[in-house]
């Protein structure tokens, strides 16, 4: 439930990353501006494996109202300090949007992995799933 809209903020009670971004839940914050904030995931599937979320709440991509071009300064300035302060080689930048996808905190959030030569993370190429129908399809679906 929406509880409160200000001008960069709109707060859900239950939510955990608007917790976080009121400081009533600790993270380790690595950055931040009025927009987003940088924090640790708490789970890392890298070294450095940072959330960039807006302060404001807004649940996915496809409710983003705007909230995609708020973070993307934050976005940024965060991966250059992966990459300058741990060395990375490397970031993959990751959103999940609704369960099917992988969502599994629904306030907007943009996962930074850095990289590294040879770390052995599987990389997007090398995934192989099923696509259910061909190009020429699909290209005539979104465009026809
Ligand atoms: P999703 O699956 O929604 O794309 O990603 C949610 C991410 O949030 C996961 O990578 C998970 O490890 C992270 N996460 C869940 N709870 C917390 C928490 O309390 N603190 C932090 N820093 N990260 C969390
Ligand atoms: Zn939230």
């Amino acid at each position: 439930m929406i509880v409160a809209s200000l001008r960069w903020r709109t707060v859900s009670d239950a939510c955990l990353f608007c917790s976080i971004v009121a400081g009533d839940l600790p993270a380790s914050v690595v950055a931040g501006d009025d927009a987003a904030i940088a924090f640790l995931d708490i789970n890392p599937l890298t070294t450095g494996h940072t959330l960039v979320v807006p302060r404001r709440h807004v649940t996915d991509l496809l409710d983003a109202d705007g909230a995609v071009a708020e973070v993307s300064p934050l976005l940024e300035s965060t991966g250059r300090l992966l990459v300058d302060r741990l060395g990375a080689d490397g970031i993959n930048v990751f959103q999940a949007s609704r369960a099917p996808a992988g969502q599994t905190v629904f306030h907007l959030h943009f996962h930074l992995l850095p990289r590294w030569s040879g770390d052995g993370m599987l990389n997007v190429h090398s995934i192989r799933t099923q696509v259910r129908e061909d190009r020429d399809t699909t290209f005539a679906r979104l465009t026809g």
